[in-house]
């Protein structure tokens, strides 16, 4: 009966990683009257768990979403100025704009979110294409993750050094957007069309590439789009 327990206990565990299943960092209080408290369920950290194409943004370029975040209800100032991380380890809040493409922290992320504060890493959401990819690979990492792991520690003190968080903007403000929402559009095309193709060992058709234009024009402007209604100040 006890046993059976533990085995419940762990493949629930397993089952629930990607939206934070008995992380400590649920068990923080926070004066949800001062700060809203963005978990797993919210729509937007639901989309970055479900959407298959973000398993990119987490697995080759180490972008990574914290699993819990709060926003300043007093505040009026852009999202990304009055958004905050806390580390679970040591309660610190960070300045959301800790890691920014402005002080090349945005990426290269793969471990989690790290504490300046502490050293710890704040545990980050995991979207489930990315998941079910390193379930299967496991074989190919599981044995050098602690080396690997280690690693990417050790160079993680120098890149939050200098950082500057006063003059980063919201780069989705005025027609930003737009620039935003077609580079996008842009990357996305040439993996689709291009680059997946070659990993999938098919032939690329100008089929797709004729498609694929107005399609990643239209998905890159809503992405745009959005983006600057999301990070937007408040009304
Ligand atoms: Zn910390």
């Amino acid at each position: 009966m006890v046993r059976s327990q533990h085995i419940y206990s762990f493949l629930a565990k397993t089952l629930m990683y990607p939206i934070g299943y008995g992380i400590k960092i649920t068990k923080m209080n926070f004066d949800s009257n001062k700060w809203k408290i963005y978990t797993w369920k919210n729509w937007m950290m639901i989309h970055w768990i479900i959407n298959p194409g973000l398993a990119i943004n987490e697995l080759i370029l180490g972008q990574r979403i914290p699993k819990l975040f709060l926003e300043d209800r007093g505040s009026n100032k852009p999202r990304i100025e009055r958004s905050f991380v806390p580390c679970p380890h040591c309660e610190m809040l960070h300045d959301s704009r800790t890691w920014s493409l402005k002080n090349g922290t945005a990426f290269k992320n793969w471990f989690g979110l790290y504490c300046t504060n502490c050293n710890g890493i704040i545990p980050c959401l995991r979207n489930s294409l990315s998941l079910l990819i390193i379930v299967i690979t496991f074989p190919f990492w599981f044995f050098i993750k602690d080396r690997i792991r280690n690693n990417w520690l050790k160079k993680q003190p120098n890149r939050f050094e200098n950082l500057d968080l006063d003059s980063i903007q919201n780069p989705f403000e005025g027609k930003g957007w737009l620039k935003q929402g077609l580079s996008w559009g842009f990357f996305m095309f040439i993996f689709m069309t291009f680059l997946y193709p070659l990993i999938k060992d098919e032939p690329i058709e100008s089929r797709n590439i004729l498609i694929g234009i107005p399609i990643w024009t239209i998905g890159g402007l809503c992405f745009g789009y959005t983006m600057k209604l999301l990070m937007g100040t408040k009304e």
